[in-house]
């Protein structure tokens, strides 16, 4: 399958980002590559709330540590370790209950901000949006062909490399808004939120 370059009106550069990007020959640079490839998922986790994890994951070692220990244990030293291994219990579940209330509270303020997209459901459509992306080596365009995404989607102006990733964000939200795989409306303006 061939797309011409809505810029050039020619098929002679053009290629799937996809196939540009696996190219062996590596001629897209660095930055290139940046500005085009696929949109990492979203952290599904904070900073906080991964200190906070990985703090639990250390305390639930020492658990599990005096767990053993206590198992062998006798007399002064069983009642010893069974106190540490209450401590190391409460302390575990505490960070990681703590973990969990951060990261949600991270999730609700990325919602609030209007981020998008914040879950890996949103993600997929982003990343089904990237994978029909087609982009011109002519003219460092990239775009979207007639019916690239549905038999009924509007073919996209050339997008410069620099508003590509706005374009798949904001084309897999109006996807999402319009209730499913559903063409997007028109192009959406880059740098301006959807109404
Ligand atoms: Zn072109």
């Amino acid at each position: 399958m061939t797309a011409a370059c809505p810029s050039c009106s020619t098929a002679d550069h053009t290629l799937l980002v996809t196939a540009a990007l696996n190219d062996p020959r590596g001629e897209l640079d660095r930055p290139t590559r940046g500005l085009l490839d696929v949109p990492r998922e979203p952290k599904s986790l904070s900073p906080g709330s991964t200190v906070l994890y990985v703090l639990a994951g250390l305390t639930g070692a020492l658990l599990l540590t005096s767990f053993f220990a206590l198992l062998q244990a006798e007399g002064q030293e069983f009642a010893n370790d069974a106190t540490a291994l209450v401590v190391y219990l409460l302390f575990t579940t505490v960070l990681a209950v703590a973990g969990w209330l951060v990261r949600r509270e991270a999730r609700r303020r990325r919602l609030e901000q209007g981020g998008w997209p914040v879950s890996y459901e949103q993600w997929t459509l982003v990343h089904k949006v990237w994978r029909v992306a087609w982009l011109c080596r002519a003219c460092r365009v990239a775009f979207f062909p007639l019916g690239a995404l549905r038999p009924d989607f509007p073919a996209s102006p050339p997008l410069r490399y620099e508003h590509f990733q706005d374009w798949l964000n904001e084309t897999a939200r109006q996807t999402e808004l319009a209730g499913g795989f559903l063409p997007a409306a028109g192009t959406p303006a880059t740098g301006t939120p959807a109404a």
